[in-house]
Parts: C-alpha cells; structure tokens; sequence
C-alpha cells in the first residue's frame, strides 16, 4: 500500500554526517572502546528523589488518565517558574503539558501553521526541526547564519526569508552551537516578527544550561506575549529525558486549541510522570543546578585544553550542554574529520554538517562524559587536528 507523502517525505535522502553516528553504535556493540560525545544526554540518571515521588504517586493510585492538558497542579508549577523567571504573567491557561519538548514543538506549529505553509527556521539546527516541520506538510526555509557571529541570526537575515511566512522557530541557548541570543539579537528578531506578523515558535529547553550572560525569553519582549509559544522540557534540566515530559507556554486561547490536539492525539502525560515533575520544580534551582553543574566544569576543561593552540577554534559556548568547534583550518570537512578521529582514536563527535549547511566544517561536541574521559578526548582531537595541518 501507497503511504502518505508526509510520513515518507520526513527524512530525507542525505546522509548528513549521521553515518559517524552509526558507526560509533556499531563500534560500542562490536566490544570496542570507544568515548560517545555525539547525543545530548547527560552521564547522570533521574535522581533518586525524583523516582521516588513517581513511585508514591504510582503506588497511591495516580496510574489512570491524567487531566489531558496537565494536572492543576503542574500547570500552575510551570506557570510560576516562568513567570518567576521571565517577570511575564503566566498562570496555568497559558500552558500545556506535553510528553517532551519535542512533541510540543510539533504541537506548536500545528497551531500555527496550515499545511503548505512557510515555516523558518535557523541554519545551524537542532536535527528534528525541519523533519519535524515536512511532517505538518509545512514548507520549511532555513535561515542562514554565519559562524563569525556565532551563528546569531541578524534581522536583515530572517526578514531575507520572511515573505509569506507563518512562522519562526528559534533555540536559546542553542543546540547544537552552545550560543545564547543576547537582547539585541532577540529584539531583532522580534522586530522582524512583527512587522512580518509570525508566530515565533522558541525553544527554551536548555534554560538552566547558561553559563556566560544569561537566558532571555522573546516572551517578555514588548507585544510578544500573544504572538510567542515557547518550547519547555525537563529532559534537560532535570535529567529527565527517558520522562517524555515538556509543555508549551502561550495565549490561552492558543494552549485550549493545543489542547484539543493533545485529546486527539497524545491523550496526555502519565499522572505519576506529572507528579513526580511537580516534585522537581518543588526542589527550586538547587537541584537544576546540581544537574547543569558538570557541563559548566567540562566547559573550563575545554578552555584549558584549547588554549595555545589555534588550529581548532572554540565558538563562546555559553549555554547548553554542547561545544562548536571550527575545524576548518585542518582543511577536511566536519564529516571527513569526525570519521577519521573515530576511526583512529575512537573519539565520536558529530561532524557540524548534520546540524545544517551552515556548520560545515565544525564539529559538535556533547559535554557527556567524565571529566577525566572529557579532557583525554579533546586532547586527542587537538592534537590530532594540529597533526593534519
Ligand atoms: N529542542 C532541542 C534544541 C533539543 O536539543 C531537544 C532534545 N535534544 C529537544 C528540543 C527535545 O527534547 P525532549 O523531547 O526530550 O524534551
């Protein structure tokens, strides 16, 4: 039988470097050693407490459906750490909880967007954007950036592309080039929405993980509060990844429509995921902290390794749980380079060309792995791109 364009058309042919990815699987299956810096996922599990209050919540009976769009009690949790943080009013009708981020990015367009729309979004990216984007019947356009301005998208770039869009997705802290947007960039940006009159869709799971400056949601910019949904998710921040636990913050009138979606389609999140979420909120910055701290410490590692040298040059990173390296200066392309280093020294990185056209020549390195293990890796990449030039 014939299966719809949309659901074959997700992926596309290109390879875009992921076979580095593959083959480092395969390494790791076939017995051999080999230290995994490709997938952001932390090298710590869901703390104990955390599991803890899933469990009560589980064994007192909370195993049945759940409110779809969330519990009162999460919804209202959320809505006040983002109002905490953000200084917007945010009460529970303006968020929708949603199993992971990634599924609220999908919601989040459906909402906005009608099919054959264009939806933007910016060059370098974090993989399941423009999948995600074919997979609404949406037409996706990259926003190109460039590397010299850490990939910040200026105005003049967006607006570029803005004719007859619907939409604009952005990320910050950003996956997978470790920049923040700074105000002028998001005021930019925002200026651009609204003379273009476009949702922005922002994607604000790596909140915790700043490490340089600090996040700034596009939410709190003036009249963006009716125009913006933002992407949430403790996959990150709480090393709850496995949870399939996120929201959307947005317009209530926005969040009951999401939410008649989420009755057709996802049936909501399980109750005993919810409370033990609730939980963690509960726990404040203590725990998101305990949890973001390894990066930041692998960061200044990073720093010290690189220094003196200046054959691979170190984007700011100065949020999420990645490092941008340029490596351009060795000559071979992210993919080329990444391949050689894993099969030389076992080292797995994700070439820059899987995250878009833009990062050509860059490698993303994931935070993810013991300090010690983390510094001999990179020390073996910068040894081994100097040995290439
Ligand atoms: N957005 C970005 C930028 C991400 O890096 C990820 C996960 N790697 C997600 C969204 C989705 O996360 P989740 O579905 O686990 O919440």
């Amino acid at each position: 039988m014939q299966l719809s364009r949309r659901i074959t058309g997700i992926l596309t042919d290109g390879d875009d470097g992921w076979s580095v990815f593959y083959r480092a699987r395969a390494m790791i299956a076939a017995g051999r050693p080999v230290t995994e810096l490709t997938i952001g996922e932390h090298d710590i599990r869901t703390d104990p407490t955390i599991l803890a209050a899933m469990e009560a919540s589980a064994r007192g009976g909370h195993t049945g459906y759940a409110a779809v769009p969330g519990t009162e009690a999460l919804r209202a949790a959320v809505a006040a750490r983002v109002q905490a943080r953000t200084g917007v009013a945010t009460g529970p009708q303006n968020v929708l909880i949603t199993p992971g981020g990634q599924s609220a990015l999908f919601a989040a367009h459906l909402a906005a967007c009608d099919p054959g729309d264009r939806a933007l979004f910016i060059n370098p990216y974090y993989t399941t954007y423009p999948g995600t984007l074919r997979a609404l019947g949406l037409d996706p356009v990259a926003v190109e950036t460039d590397s010299a301005r850490a990939f910040r998208p200026t105005a003049t770039q967006i607006d570029g592309q803005a004719d007859g869009a619907r939409s604009l997705l952005i990320n910050t802290p950003n996956n997978p080039t470790g920049t923040i947007y700074d105000h002028a960039t998001l005021q930019g940006i925002c200026d651009v929405v609204q003379a273009r009159d476009l949702w922005l869709i922002s994607d604000e799971v790596y909140d915790t993980q700043v490490w340089e400056g600090e996040h700034l949601s596009p939410r709190a910019l003036p009249g963006m509060a009716d125009r913006t949904l933002v992407v949430g998710s403790m996959s990150k921040s709480h090393a709850m990844t496995g949870s399939r636990i996120g929201w959307i913050v947005g317009p209530p009138g926005a969040i009951a429509r999401i939410a008649d979606l989420a009755v057709n389609t996802t049936y909501g999140v399980p109750g005993f995921i919810q409370d033990a979420a609730c939980f963690a909120l509960e726990q404040g910055r203590d725990l998101e902290d305990r949890i973001a701290a390894p990066f930041a410490r692998r960061r200044a590692i990073a720093a010290q390794v690189l220094a003196g040298q200046d054959v691979v040059r170190a984007l700011p990173s100065q949020g999420a749980m990645y490092l941008m390296l340029d490596i351009r200066a060795t000559g071979l392309s992210g993919v080329d380079f990444a391949l050689r280093l894993l099969e030389r020294h076992s080292v797995a990185v994700m070439p820059g060309e899987s995250f878009g056209s833009c990062a050509a020549g860059h490698l993303r390195v994931a935070m993810t792995v013991d300090d010690d293990a983390f510094a001999d890796a990179l020390t073996t990449l910068a040894d081994f791109a100097k040995g290439l030039t």
